[in-house]
C-alpha cells in the first residue's frame, strides 16, 4: 500500500453520533444512496441528502436541528442558504466510491472547485 496524499484544502470532517444515525436512517430509505451529503450550517442545523453514484440526489432533502422540535427561523426562511455553510462533506458507504468519482459527486453536489 502507497501512502495517501492528504489534499490540503479538503480536511476530513469525521461525523458526529446524531448525523451518523441521521446518515444511517437516510440510507436505509435510500436504495440508490452511495453517501449521505452533510451540511453544517452556520446556525447549528443540519441539512443531509442522500446522493447517487452519479452524483443526483437519492433521497429528499432533509434539515434538523440537534435538541430542537425544528430548524430555526433563518433556515425555514431560506431553507438553509449556502452562503451561511459553514462545512459541507459526503459520508460515503463502506466501500466507497473511487477517488476520481467522488471528486465528480463533490463538484457536483457542493459546487467545489
Ligand atoms: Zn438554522
Amino acid at each position: 500500500m502507497s501512502q495517501k496524499k492528504e489534499k490540503g484544502h479538503r480536511r476530513r470532517v469525521e461525523a458526529e453520533k446524531t448525523e451518523l444515525a441521521m446518515i444511517e436512517g437516510i440510507l436505509e430509505g435510500s436504495p440508490d444512496g452511495i453517501g449521505v451529503v452533510v451540511v453544517r450550517m452556520q446556525c447549528g442545523c443540519r441539512k443531509m441528502a442522500a446522493v447517487a453514484n452519479d452524483g443526483e440526489p437519492a433521497s429528499k432533502v432533509i434539515m434538523y436541528r440537534d435538541q430542537a422540535d425544528s430548524i430555526c427561523p433563518q433556515c425555514k426562511a431560506d431553507n438553509g442558504a449556502y452562503q451561511r455553510v459553514a462545512e459541507a462533506s459526503i459520508h460515503w458507504l463502506d466501500p466507497p466510491p473511487d477517488e476520481e468519482r467522488q471528486e465528480m459527486i463533490h463538484r457536483k453536489v457542493l459546487g467545489e472547485g
